[in-house]
């Protein structure tokens, strides 16, 4: 979690919006205090429009951040995400972060680091590899969708793909694409997994990173109310110590967790 003395909720300001397919768009949003606080995996919680409805704020993982600038990647997949993206260049929304976790990058010591996304858990990848690039890390990116309209990987580098229908890439899924070049990747030097994308994806990835002992953060996705462990909307269920379950709160205990809690 970050330092909640770090989290503030500002107004910010709509610097550009850029649309990179015909559902997602990236938003920048001028928000210096964010902007220097957060760390690859945490997210915002945006209030998308001064109205009442929508109530309640919509979560969205930090994209990249440019020195007071920071970008969010966003699908429009409801009316949140779509009165989002619509908004004018110099609108302003509230936004509250940086929010959640973030990937564990200090941790085991690793040469490679595996990013491995789906759909619109690419999001958080561009920050993420910037940091590591920085700490001299050798970066693998996976990225997976239905087909090749589905792909994003704005901005990341050495870029594999994987499409269910075989339009690009490889033809499967993200996961079974790793499954297919790990075990060589692992007896070339250390590596870790960073993974974002729909649940069953992460759970099939845990699996895998179990079975090969490769160390792996996932960031998990739920309906998320308040972002600030008040609502208890984002509860989900998690291995504990005694290997039965116990139940957190993904926007304190998450979204990033270690793969290994994922009850698999
Ligand atoms: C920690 C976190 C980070 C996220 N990061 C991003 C991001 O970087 N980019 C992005 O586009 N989206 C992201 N999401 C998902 C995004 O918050 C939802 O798509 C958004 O809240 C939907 O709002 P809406 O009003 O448009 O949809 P609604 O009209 O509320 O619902 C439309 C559809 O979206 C589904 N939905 C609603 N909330 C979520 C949710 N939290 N996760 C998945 N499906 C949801 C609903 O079940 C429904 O099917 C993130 C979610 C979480 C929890």
């Amino acid at each position: 979690m970050p330092e909640t003395t770090s989290i503030v909720d500002i107004r910010a300001t709509i610097v550009q919006t850029r649309s990179i397919s015909p559902t997602v768009c990236i938003i920048t949003l001028d928000c210096p205090a964010i902007a220097a606080a957060a760390k690859p995996g945490n997210f915002v919680n945006i209030k998308v429009s001064d109205a009442t409805l929508p109530l309640l704020r919509r979560p969205f993982s930090i994209h990249n951040v440019r020195g007071s600038l920071l970008d969010i990647m966003v699908k429009s997949v409801g009316h949140g995400t779509s009165l989002l993206s619509d908004l004018a260049t110099g609108s302003t929304v509230l936004v509250l972060g940086p929010l959640g976790t973030s990937f564990d990058i200090a941790g085991r010591e690793f040469d490679t680091a595996i990013l491995v996304s789906g759909g619109i858990g690419t999001a958080p990848m561009l920050f993420l590899e910037k940091i590591l690039a920085a700490k001299g890390k050798k970066i693998i990116n996976l990225i997976g969708g239905r087909s090749k309209e589905d792909l994003l990987a704005p901005g990341l580098s050495n870029c594999r793909f994987a499409t269910d229908d075989g339009s690009e890439g490889f033809r499967g899924n993200v996961v079974e694409l790793l499954g297919s070049g790990l075990p060589a990747l692992r007896k070339e030097g250390t590596c870790k997994v960073f993974a974002c994308g729909p649940n069953p994806m992460l759970k099939a990835l845990a699996r895998l990173c179990q079975a090969n002992r490769t160390a792996c953060d996932v960031s998990l996705e739920s309906v998320m109310g308040c972002g600030i462990g008040i609502c208890y909307g984002c509860s989900v269920e998690v291995k504990s110590p005694d290997g039965g379950l116990r139940t957190i709160l993904l926007c304190q205990e998450g979204p990033v967790i270690d793969a290994e809690l994922l009850a698999v």
